[in-house]
């Protein structure tokens, strides 16, 4: 039996394109329902920016007490802990998510957690946890975000072949690793996975010439990515390259 609820807003994804539309919808005084299958915080909080992110701190720590000694600074011998990084990145996301949690109970959405599928325009019925529930609004924010594309030939066994989120999620550092797509993400998982192991020259990225579309290759992965960084920030466009 559906349980019938009646909102003003019905935001569907918490990931940085939902949660802050249901927040600032239910700081302009609306009664906002948010639909959520997974974690809060979406691809960004768990398994894009932040993860990513925190792994590269990790290596820029080790980096530069790998090189302390250019700075008169005597170390010794410089080991890691990779397992322990990894911890680090899972607290990382969890604090975060705490954080987000409470800042949407503190603003009265009221959270439904399952898929969103639309009955009718303004009608959207949860599967999942909160199967049964029945919403209605007059408007409703589509903020569904993206997965990774399985290509066919090279099936993600989550193993040997990864998708960028499971290999966010790894525990235990790949002898060497091969990233396919050039892009600013594929780039971010290459400098988080590969420079503790001094690996980078392992890691080979491709990426098309903005002006003629021809492919340009970059044995080192690290080259690219501050040249991409760079470009942005000359675009006066840095602030998308968080
Ligand atoms: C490895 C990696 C690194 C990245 N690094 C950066 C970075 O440094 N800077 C940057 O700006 N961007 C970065 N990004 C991109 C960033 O993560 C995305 O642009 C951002 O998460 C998109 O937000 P979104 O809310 O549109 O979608 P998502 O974050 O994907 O959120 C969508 C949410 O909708 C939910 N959902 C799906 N279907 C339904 C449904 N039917 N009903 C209800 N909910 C549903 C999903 O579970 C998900 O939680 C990175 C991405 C990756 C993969």
């Amino acid at each position: 039996m559906n349980r019938k609820e009646q909102f003003d807003v019905i935001v569907l994804g918490a990931g940085p394109g939902g949660y802050p539309a249901a927040i600032k919808a239910a700081q302009c005084g609306k009664k906002v329902a948010l639909v959520e299958p997974k974690q809060l915080g979406g691809t960004c909080l768990n398994r894009g920016c932040i993860p990513s992110k925190a792994l590269i701190a990790n290596a820029e720590v080790l980096q530069m007490v790998r090189e302390a000694d250019k700075y008169g600074i005597i170390t010794g011998e410089v080991r890691f802990d990779f397992g322990k990084m990894a911890q680090r990145r899972d607290e990382t996301i969890a604090l975060l998510r705490h954080s987000l949690e409470g800042l949407i109970s503190a603003n009265g959405i009221t959270l439904f957690r399952g898929f969103g599928t639309f009955g009718s325009p303004r009608e959207v019925k949860v599967r999942g946890e909160d199967s049964g529930a029945l919403l209605q609004a007059d408007a409703v924010i589509i903020a569904t975000g993206s997965e990774p594309k399985n290509i066919s030939t090279f099936p993600f066994d989550r193993r040997y072949i990864h998708d960028s989120t499971s290999l966010l999620e790894i525990n235990e550092l790949p002898r060497s690793l091969l990233i396919v797509g050039g892009g600013g993400n594929r780039l971010r998982i290459c400098l988080a996975i590969s420079r503790p192991r001094h690996r980078c020259h392992h890691c080979r990225a491709y990426a098309k010439h903005p002006a003629d579309g021809k492919p340009l290759y970059f044995p080192n992965a690290e080259q690219l990515f501050y040249k991409q960084r760079n470009s942005h920030k000359n675009r006066g466009n840095s602030g998308k390259n968080r």
